[in-house]
């Protein structure tokens, strides 16, 4: 507001006692006229204090107001304008926050408090006084700050015992749903476009994005975030490292920080400007990383980094617990030597093939598998060498058939593999490759070559007419044609038809 500086009534009063007045506070009393045509202002009294506060000189001040208005900030300067416009108009008090650039140069918060007089040439004369308030404006952020932190706190503290419960009431198999639920949670919480969890393989050469939540609107990237080599991000390496040693969050504002290469390229192509991550670790060792990222620009604060770290300390926890878990349910159905699933495991799942093939009519098929003269194996290389080859006929089974046939050890040197959905002829053909690649595979131990064969019984449930109500009288069945290829001379199958040699 640069005015005129006219000529306008002139203070003639008693300066004295103003100055007296006004030396004992510590704000700028003042008394200000402003022309009718508005063009014209100044200060008819300004105490000296303006001068400690502002920088001004009280005599320039009033000659002209301008220098005073000069000091404003950018900002506030309309706000300033009209607030004196409408106590122009209104004759009403003007009162005013304003932000004054002080004598040190920077900006500082003031109040104006004054009261207008209309004067009869139609100009208006305030009496009043602005001081700082910064004190109180700082109060104020801080106060404002806090609150907005203990909401944070309280929402937070709110959001953790929300998923702790859901994690530790976690029940097997939904360890997914509950890391799902967990990044979903966070990316609304923090309100972020992406919410991630990486894994790295075991040799740590790949990283796979395992589960991902994504905002409204935002594409989804975990098709596309499979098997990446790590060795390709350096920086992320580093970065890693960074977080594993330190335990620390990363936090990156702007991708602009990071330095061009294959991450930066990466990330600018997938839209990700901003983002935070945080290592998970299972048993001390760094499995991954889980993070969050926002397709704009966006400070983290700290509170929100351990944030993170309480939630990767929850996955941590979760997965361990989940490892425990599996390892121990693998102990109970699955058989140490050959990893293969045990009995306890295969019986319950022949009763369910059995009643889908009571429900549906599905084929069921069951071959019953037991190496020959195995005794003599033993015998002759000792019960390791036995037990290197019941491994090695444990692999072959694998090999040989497809995921949705239950393969079990059944006991000692005998196995079952159960069909379900899978024609005779089929099974049958299985069951001749499998005889056939113990024969061809020429178990080597300690440098011995030895022979070894298998013989097989296949009953499947068609040939029981009703579907019976367990699958014992199919076990029997099977066991019964697996002695008659015995008899037979062993290293062939027996099903319905009779024995074939392959
Ligand atoms: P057949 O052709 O009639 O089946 O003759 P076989 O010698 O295989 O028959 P038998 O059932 O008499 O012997 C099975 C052998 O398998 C006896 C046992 O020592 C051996 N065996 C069972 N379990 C294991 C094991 O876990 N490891 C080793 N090395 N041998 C085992
Ligand atoms: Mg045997
Ligand atoms: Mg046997």
């Amino acid at each position: 507001m640069t005015k005129k500086s006219g000529l306008g009534p002139s203070f003639t009063g008693s300066d004295y006692f103003f100055r007296k007045l006004a030396s004992g506070i510590s704000g700028v009393l003042y008394i200000y006229w402003l022309s009718a045509d508005r063009e014209t202002h100044r200060f008819l009294f300004v105490s000296e204090q303006v001068h400690g506060i502002l920088g001004l000189d009280p005599d320039t001040l009033h000659k002209n107001a301008d220098a005073l208005f000069a000091t404003v900030h950018p900002e506030d300067s309309n706000g300033v304008g009209s607030s004196i416009e409408e106590s122009v108009q209104s004759l009403k008090s003007w009162q005013y926050q304003a932000r004054l650039r002080v004598s040190a140069g920077h900006y500082e918060w003031f109040e104006v408090n004054a009261t207008p007089e209309r004067q009869a040439d139609g100009s208006t004369i305030w009496y009043g006084q602005f001081h700082s308030i910064q004190h109180y404006k700082e109060l104020e952020n801080t106060l404002r700050e806090r609150e907005a932190e203990s909401a944070f706190q309280a929402d937070f503290q709110k959001l953790i015992a929300r998923l702790s419960t859901g994690f530790i009431n976690l029940g097997f198999g939904t360890m997914d749903q509950s890391i799902n639920e967990l990044l979903r949670a966070i990316g609304s919480f923090f309100g972020v476009d992406r919410a991630y969890l990486y894994e790295f393989s075991a040799d740590g050469r790949v990283m796979d994005n395992t589960h991902e939540w994504c905002a409204d609107g935002v594409p989804s990237l975990i098709e596309s975030q499979r098997d990446i080599p790590t060795d390709d991000f350096e920086w992320w390496q580093g970065k890693i490292d960074e977080m594993v040693i330190g335990n620390r969050v990363i936090f990156i504002e702007e991708i602009e920080q990071i330095p061009a290469g294959p991450e930066r390229s990466m990330l600018e192509q997938q839209g990700v400007c901003s983002m935070c991550c945080v290592p998970v670790r299972v048993r001390g060792k760094v499995t991954g990383f889980f993070g969050v990222d926002s397709n704009r620009k966006r400070t983290w604060r700290e509170d929100q980094a351990d944030l993170l770290i309480i939630v990767s300390g929850l996955l941590s926890g979760a997965f361990e617990r989940n490892r425990l878990e599996t390892e121990l349910l693998n102990q109970s159905i699955r058989d140490p030597l050959t990893t293969l699933h045990n009995r306890r495991y295969l019986m319950p799942r022949l009763d369910e093939m059995l009643g889908r093939a009571s429900r549906y009519g599905e084929n069921f098929t069951l071959a019953m598998f037991d190496l020959d003269r195995f005794k003599r194996i033993n015998d002759s290389i000792g019960h390791l060498g036995g037990d290197v080859c019941l491994r090695k006929f444990a692999d072959i089974l694998l090999e040989q058939t497809r995921e949705t046939d239950v393969v079990a050890r059944f006991g000692g040197e005998e196995f079952v593999v159960a069909f379900s959905g899978v024609s005779q002829a089929d099974v049958k053909c299985t069951v001749g490759r499998i005889i056939r690649a113990v024969r061809d595979q020429g178990f080597i131990f300690e440098g011995t070559t030895l022979p070894l064969t298998v013989s097989a019984g296949i009953a499947a449930i068609a040939e029981l007419g009703d579907v019976p109500s367990s699958p014992d009288l199919l076990i029997r069945l099977a066991d019964d044609r697996l002695y008659q290829a015995k008899q037979e001379g062993r290293d062939c199958l027996v099903d319905a038809s009779g024995v074939s040699r392959i």
